[in-house]
Parts: C-alpha cells; sequence; structure tokens
C-alpha cells in the first residue's frame, strides 16, 4: 500500500528534487566564471614566454648567446644575431618561439645566462592558426596581452 502511493505522488522524484534545490544555495557553488573572472596561477606555473627588456632603455637583455636554443628538447627556438661593427659585439637580430610545440618545461628559462627568457604566468595561447602559434621578437618583448572581459 506505502509503495502503491508513494507511486502515485511520485515519491522518488520528490525526493531527487529535494536534493537538487538543497544544492542550489550560491555558497556551493563552485564553477569558476571564466574569463569573467580569471583563475588563481599557482606560483611556479610555466606559461606564456617573455624576452624581456631593460626597462631603463628599453633594449633587450638577450645577448643573442643561443644558449636557451641549444637547451630546448624540441629545437622550437630560433635565435638569430648579427655583429655589430661599431661596437663589435653580437646583437639579436631576430627570434622565434614556437608555442604549439613547447611542453613548458623550462629548461630554456634556466639556460638564460641573464634572465631573459622568461616563461610567464600567462595561459591563453590559443590562435586561430598554426602560424599564429609562432611567436616572434616583437611578440615576446610586448609579451601576451589577455582579452579583459567585463561582466
Ligand atoms: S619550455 Fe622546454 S620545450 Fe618549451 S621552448 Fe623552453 S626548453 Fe623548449
Ligand atoms: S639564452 Fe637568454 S640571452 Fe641567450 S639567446 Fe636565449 S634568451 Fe637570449
Amino acid at each position: 500500500m506505502v509503495r502503491l502511493l508513494k507511486t502515485i505522488f511520485l515519491w522518488d522524484l520528490l525526493q531527487g528534487l529535494w536534493v537538487t534545490f538543497r544544492n542550489q544555495n550560491p555558497k556551493y557553488i563552485c564553477t569558476e566564471q571564466y574569463p569573467s573572472e580569471r583563475p588563481k596561477i599557482a606560483e611556479r606555473y610555466r606559461g606564456a614566454p617573455r624576452l624581456n627588456i631593460n626597462p631603463d632603455n628599453g633594449e633587450t637583455l638577450c645577448i643573442a648567446c643561443n644558449l636557451c636554443a641549444l637547451a630546448c628538447p624540441e629545437n622550437l627556438i630560433v635565435v638569430g644575431s648579427a655583429r655589430n661593427e661599431e661596437t663589435r659585439r653580437k646583437e639579436l637580430s631576430y627570434f622565434t618561439y614556437d608555442t604549439s610545440r613547447c611542453m613548458f618545461c623550462g629548461l630554456c628559462e634556466d639556460a638564460c645566462p641573464v634572465d631573459a627568457l622568461e616563461l610567464t604566468q600567462d595561459f591563453e595561447l590559443a590562435s586561430y592558426t598554426r602560424d599564429g602559434a609562432i611567436w616572434d621578437r616583437q611578440m615576446l618583448e610586448e609579451g601576451p596581452k589577455p582579452s579583459k572581459y567585463l561582466s
């Protein structure tokens, strides 16, 4: 008899709905509202690369030693340099970094003797084309520009 009444009054359904509504309290909601709210990134996270410049004179810190390219197991960094005839110093002429092949191991960053190459905490690396994943010197120096969404 009880079983029949439970079936008639959809007892199981009501019980299920009660569980659902009981957990509708906003304090139990843990969905990240990305991209409106940016997630907290771990301190040691290695993300988008950046080629640092000297803030005093705006010149690159890179001395074109090629050590990062040699350290990279994926051979995805290409460093170009030319000798300055006046100063007799080797100067960086181009720098490319293929983010699509990078595994963010950080070996290049560790190999850099002047802290010019840095893996930042930015994680938005998506692009619409494969070519867009290859960052040139300008992109590396300006750093990633993540979109900011205002709600
Ligand atoms: S993080 Fe690793 S894979 Fe990526 S460029 Fe540096 S050395 Fe190469
Ligand atoms: S190791 Fe550092 S200084 Fe040398 S080429 Fe790479 S980024 Fe430049």
